[in-house]
């Protein structure tokens, strides 16, 4: 199984990402993917690219999250430090990501927006697909879509919304990224769209932990992890009467497709 969205860089698994990787591959994890946030996160990413495919395969990918849009840092920096990380040839990142707009923070949307889109219009420069955050943004993300023409696809993570809304997506060219929501009985909405996606467009569907955040339903209040994984498996057959294997493999494959892969490239 593929955690196509994990930050494995992040503070809470400074001291043991190691371990947790290894643990994560006894539980039956095959590969995971690393979104950047921050540009002073990308030598963590880096080291953990570099030390962990030993063990895994990991996939980066590269882009200012909105949480770190600071009054200190412009459009203008953003790029300047895309093009240095895309000029190394250390690292080879498959998507820009995890970019997006958030509906609940203090940052002024258009500064939100106008640093989403030199990174959205980055991507389509180098043919990459993107990774979408989006709070309550769906509208706006829509727009700024548009406004970048941007063809280049890539994944909604986390999400949750209508059909409509996904079935929108979809016909952009995404995959919708489904994780530890679908395992609370409160996410009646996302499990409905989660039914309709399975059902017509599963070669969309890819899962993720979104670790440290969103802890699967019974763990509350820890730390989520990569581990966990096969949980957010477990819901989607649960819900979809597949097999928790049918699950594994069509979300691998999809995983592939939408960052342009092949099973066997680290
Ligand atoms: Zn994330």
């Amino acid at each position: 199984m593929i955690d196509s969205h994990c930050h494995l860089d992040l503070d809470p698994f400074k001291q043991d990402w190691e371990a947790v990787l290894h643990r994560a591959k006894k539980e039956g994890l095959t590969r995971l993917l690393i979104p950047g946030t921050h540009p002073r996160n990308l030598p963590w990413q880096r080291n953990i690219f570099l030390a962990a495919s030993s063990c895994l395969p990991v996939d980066l990918a590269l882009g200012v999250h909105p949480y770190f849009i600071t009054q200190d840092l412009q459009p203008s920096d953003i790029v300047r430090f895309l093009e240095a990380a895309f000029s190394c040839d250390e690292v080879n990142p498959v998507a820009i990501g995890e970019i997006g707009l958030d509906g609940h923070i203090d940052t002024p949307m258009k500064r939100q927006k106008d640093c989403l889109n030199v990174q959205i219009q980055f991507a389509q420069e180098r043919q990459l697909p993107i990774i979408l955050h989006h709070r309550k943004t769906h509208h706006l993300l829509f727009e700024a879509l548009k406004e970048t023409q941007f063809e280049g696809g890539g994944v909604i993570h986390a999400f949750s919304g209508s059909k409509e809304v996904a079935q929108a997506y979809i016909d952009k060219g995404f995959y919708l990224g489904f994780g530890g929501t679908i395992t609370y009985a409160r996410g009646a909405k996302t499990k409905e769209t989660l039914a309709y996606v399975f059902e017509k467009h599963p070669e969309r569907i890819l899962i993720e932990t979104d670790a440290p955040d969103m802890p699967m339903q019974g763990r509350q209040g820890e730390r989520n992890s990569p581990e966990y994984l096969g949980e957010v498996i477990s819901s989607i057959a649960k819900q979809t009467g597949a097999t928790k294997e049918a699950i594994d493999k069509l979300s691998s494959d999809n995983y592939y497709k939408c960052f342009g892969l092949s099973a066997k490239s680290l």
